[in-house]
């Protein structure tokens, strides 16, 4: 209990990104750390205000310590380039737990739980405008819901000062290619609330 106080004290007193993600490569406040090779914080331009989150690193994540670089990976890049997002200027790309689920399975909610004081101090220090939720874990997570991510997705959720759209995780795609459209969907009202809010001027390729 002692060591996990400390460990909710030092995140705390992370100034920048740079400092926490320090400190979460550090966490071993569950029992993925024991079964993952790294801890993967999330990746993209620090000053972005547009903020993706999935569930968690799977296998190729969990080799490189970059989130979304598989085949799931490579569509949301496509998905986001399609949109006129770029990962490295536009997005900050991150998940609710930092270390791979054994098998890719989806996060138990106490690993969820150990996992969340860094989410939210992610969050605290990126400051952005419009989050993207990508599937169940993450919308449900967020949004402190039980609802499936077929009634979540393509709303606009408010809190504080951000904008939350929960849509299909891009793995998902791959077994229901239905849902595509559904996705590009919810990704159109991302591009228009991302005009509002963030950039007025910003073009993509389908706009
Ligand atoms: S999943 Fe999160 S809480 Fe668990 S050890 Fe990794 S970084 Fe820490």
């Amino acid at each position: 209990m002692i060591l996990m106080d400390d460990y909710l004290k030092r995140l705390r007193r992370a100034a920048d990104l740079e400092g926490l993600a320090a400190i979460v490569k550090s966490c071993q406040r569950c029992s993925l750390r024991g079964g993952c090779s790294q801890v993967v914080f999330g990746e993209g331009n620090p000053d972005a205000k547009l903020l993706l989150c999935g569930e968690g690193p799977g296998a190729d994540e969990d080799r490189l310590g970059r989130p979304f670089v598989g085949r799931a990976g490579q569509l949301l890049d496509q998905i986001l380039a399609a949109c006129g997002f770029q990962r490295f200027e536009h997005v900050f790309i991150l998940n609710v737990v930092k270390c791979r689920p054994p098998g890719n399975r989806t996060p138990n909610a106490e690993e969820i739980r150990a996992c969340l004081p860094n989410l939210r101090m992610q969050v605290h220090l990126l400051k952005p405008k419009i989050m993207v939720l990508l599937g169940s874990c993450a919308a449900q997570t967020i949004l402190k819901t039980e609802d499936g991510i077929s009634r979540l997705r393509g709303r606009w959720f408010q809190k504080g000062n951000i904008w939350f759209m929960p849509t299909y995780h891009p793995a998902a795609l791959f077994h229901r290619p239905q849902l595509k459209k559904d996705v590009w969907d919810d990704f159109q009202q991302v591009v228009a609330k991302y005009r509002e809010l963030i950039d007025s001027e910003h073009t993509f390729p389908h706009g």
